[in-house]
């Protein structure tokens, strides 16, 4: 029994070796897979040792070649190309995901970020969750936000809507820019304060996510920036983040929504951080542009937050 089975073993052995082999030498006529052994400078012993995952990298890499984005995607992980590294002793073997699947990651979480902050309710935020509690108080509200989504982008003034906390500001305007969102127009609602300790980490930690990060805001065709007047002010949100988000649209007609619990009265005040001339000619400068961009109106209503 025991020669037994060392005879099948051995014989076992030999034969795998011997075919391994095999394969190595067929797969190496091949001249992207003779390139790879080359790239990472694979030994015969580490060629045979990874034959088989080394000719899926090749078939991986073959149907990237021909492919032109990823409903197309041959592979058997979508978007993904199984590809070697190397290693203290060999190859790691991973799915790394290719050019199209990292233009869909990036779109996404810009699309993502369209909310800055905001709360699950604001993000599904739709007309038809509109309710009646309070309508005439806010019915001059509603009727004006009904004219900008029926004469949107003829029409592209927005709001400055500031009144008491929980009125239903941010959930209004919400209910707005969801539906224009849903005809394609490129929507963003910032929450004000979040978003600006947000680009000041980016700003602090890498340049170009910060700037990307303004660009998007800057250039959305429709955008709220929400609660202005809770954040603390410095010379940099006030001056670089806020005053060049209104100069771009301002300059390029786009469509600004701004609620706040301050009046614009009191925004000024606000803004006038150390309140020297200057500080101040700064802060006349920022409410210009907001009086530019938008239409003041008050809303009153109770508080809707439990
Ligand atoms: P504000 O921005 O004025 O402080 P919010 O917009 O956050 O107030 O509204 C407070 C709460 O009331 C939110 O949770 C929102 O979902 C709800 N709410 C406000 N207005 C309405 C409405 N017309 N219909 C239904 N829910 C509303
Ligand atoms: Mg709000």
């Amino acid at each position: 029994m025991e020669e037994l089975k060392f005879y099948t073993n051995k014989y076992y052995r030999n034969d795998l070796n011997d075919k391994l082999k095999s394969e190595y030498v067929t797969a190496l006529k091949d001249p992207k897979f003779k390139a790879l052994t080359n790239k990472f400078k694979l030994t015969d012993e580490d060629g045979m040792k990874y034959t088989s995952k080394l000719e899926m990298v090749v078939s991986n890499l073959k149907n990237c070649e021909r492919c032109k984005g990823l409903v197309e995607c041959k592979n058997e992980v979508n978007g993904c190309v199984y590809y070697p590294t190397k290693v203290e002793n060999g190859l790691d073997f991973n799915y790394v995901t290719c050019k199209y699947k990292n233009k869909e990651i990036l779109n996404n979480k810009l699309n993502k970020s369209k909310f800055f902050g905001l709360s699950e309710d604001i993000k599904n935020a739709n007309m038809s969750l509109i309710d009646d509690v309070d309508f005439k108080k806010r019915s001059k509200v509603i009727k004006c936000l009904k004219d900008f989504y029926d004469n949107y982008p003829n029409e592209k003034k927005g709001l400055y809507l500031h009144g008491s906390f929980g009125s239903g500001k941010t959930f209004l305007i919400a209910c707005l820019l969801n539906e224009l969102a849903k005809k394609d127009f490129k929507t963003i609602l910032l929450y004000y304060p979040e978003m600006l300790s947000r680009l000041k980490a980016s700003f602090d930690g890498e340049t170009e996510s910060y700037k990307d990060m303004l660009d998007e805001i800057k250039t959305s065709d429709i955008l709220l920036i929400d609660d202005i007047g809770a954040e603390t002010v410095t010379t940099w949100s006030r001056d670089e983040v806020l005053g060049t988000i209104l100069q771009y649209r301002m300059e390029n007609n786009l469509s600004t929504f701004i609620t706040s619990n301050l009046n614009i009265e009191e925004l000024e005040t606000h803004l006038s951080i150390v309140k020297n001339n200057m500080d101040k000619v700064k802060a006349r400068r920022i409410i210009e542009r907001i009086k530019q961009l938008t239409t003041d109106m008050e809303m009153i209503s109770v508080n809707r937050r439990n």
